[in-house]
């Protein structure tokens, strides 16, 4: 009966659901901006960041469904007052600042604020995200940078316009505001060339793929003065920069997989052909790789004993340290189990916290995985996903039979685990040559292949390299 009873029940709630009058998927409110969906947005995290309740942003948008969002669906956001049009996305990149923003858009300060929850300018990082009305884009500016001492008068003159429009424009208070190295913007086609708040040394800076990811590469590409030196520092790592095809000036920086997300330093030093130095400093997000946890891994206690492990990993960090003024590579890097393995059969990715226990001592590490394992058994042959020179070969403890790749600007590719090395330091490989048979030597639970990639000193996600050419 009690069962009966529950079913009829049952029923009967379904019934008033399909009662109740239902909502269609109306019109959008034509008063509020639009803000187009990104990858990697939750209706939740759009919520949150313009400050409106979840039911508010569910009902001013006629969802029902809070699970359907799809990059792209345009979103209006309730409670903005007064703003129309599409919400644009932009990261701040190196040198961009507070000030040259708001210039730059034409967006008052108050609505920025508003929009992007921004209490002051020092929450300004590289490789944060920014909304942006789109009504506030003027494609019609310039960045214009006055020399050192250079009034606001002189500027306009140079640049063919009065210096009211110019105060205007850059929201200057009068004629005399203007800053020595600041950037103001001015009438005419953006060349989109130099980049604000840089010192006179630097023409542009760009960081590219922001915001950096745990394990990602940096990609810093400098335009200078002609003749400039560049160094610099990311995180805690010295940077080496090259001259790259295009005139610009490249330095590729990894960051480490087990760094805490957070801001760290980016800074860029310039010594001029006088010998003088110019320096520019700003704070870099660094996010989350959203790295899972491997099942704890149980091997033999000699490949975790710190005795044999520490010497071999000092070891390749020495190997893997120089950085070849030539850069070997050309393009994209291939799969290095192209040969045998579907591009994408991988059986561990890079970064994957992990856990050894060795069998019968319980001794333990914890670390991550440095690198990307194919699928594939025993003799399958290995190709370089990229041309280099062979810089290392031998027989490790923890890595077996491994191969060191040099492929210039501080970049290597490491082969662990091979049943047989066929190629011998000082060898010059072109990409996809066989340089080595899969195996199961070493730390291993069976055979296949492990290639990590070194940029700069850091291990980084391989994967980066096969979906995208660097520089
Ligand atoms: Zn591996």
């Amino acid at each position: 009966m009690v069962k009966i009873f529950t079913a009829k029940k049952f029923y009967f709630l379904i019934l008033i659901v399909l009662l109740l009058p239902f909502q269609p998927a109306q019109a959008q409110d034509s008063t509020g901006p639009i803000y187009i969906v990104q990858p990697g947005d939750s209706l939740s995290s759009i919520a949150s960041r313009f400050n409106v309740s979840l039911n508010d942003l569910l009902a001013a948008n006629g969802i029902t469904d809070p699970n359907q969002l799809t990059a792209g669906q345009q979103l209006t956001i309730p409670g903005l007052e007064g703003v129309t049009g599409i919400l644009n996305t932009r990261f701040i990149n190196f040198g961009d600042s507070y000030r040259s923003l708001i210039r730059q858009t034409q967006v008052s300060e108050d609505l920025f604020k508003r929009l992007n929850r921004v209490v002051s300018p020092s929450e300004f990082y590289v490789g944060v995200n920014m909304i942006i009305p789109e009504q506030g884009e003027n494609q019609n500016q310039k960045r214009i940078s006055p020399n050192t001492g250079e009034s606001l008068l002189e500027l306009a003159v140079k640049n063919n316009i009065d210096v009211w429009t110019l105060a205007d424009i850059n929201h200057l208070q009068g004629s005399w505001d203007g800053l020595p190295n600041d950037t103001l913007f001015a009438p005419g086609e953006s060349s989109g060339e130099s980049t604000s708040g840089l010192p006179s040394a630097f023409i542009s800076a760009e960081i590219r793929d922001l915001p950096i990811k745990q394990g990602g590469t940096g990609v810093i590409q400098v335009t200078t003065q002609p003749d400039v030196t560049l160094g610099g520092l990311l995180v805690d790592h010295p940077l080496n920069f090259f001259l790259n095809d295009d005139g610009t000036q490249v330095a590729l920086q990894g960051v480490h997989a087990l760094l805490e997300p957070g801001v760290y330093p980016l800074r860029l030093d310039a010594t001029l052909p006088d010998g003088s130095k110019q320096s520019y400093e700003q704070l870099i997000l660094i996010i989350s790789g959203n790295y899972p946890e491997d099942p704890i891994l149980f091997v033999d206690p000699a490949t975790i004993d710190p005795a044999s492990t520490e010497p071999e990993l000092q070891e390749l960090v020495n190997i893997t340290l120089p950085s070849t003024t030539t850069k070997y590579w050309n393009g994209g890097f291939i799969s290095p189990a192209i040969a045998y393995a579907e591009s994408t059969y991988f059986t561990s990715r890079f970064g994957n916290r992990r856990t050894y226990i060795g069998q019968g001592n319980g001794l333990t590490i914890n670390g991550f995985h440095t690198g990307l394992d194919f699928g594939g058994g025993d003799g399958l042959a290995i190709t370089s996903p990229a041309a280099g020179v062979v810089v290392y070969t031998g027989a490790w403890t923890v890595r077996g039979n491994a191969t060191v790749i040099d492929h210039g600007w501080g970049v290597y590719s490491g082969f662990w685990h091979q049943s047989a090395i066929q190629v011998n330091v000082g060898d010059f490989v072109e990409q996809n040559q066989v340089i080595g048979l899969v195996g199961g030597t070493g730390r291993v639970t069976g055979a296949h292949l492990h290639w990590e990639l070194w940029v700069n000193g850091v291990q980084v996600d391989p994967l980066d390299w096969l979906i995208q050419a660097y520089p």
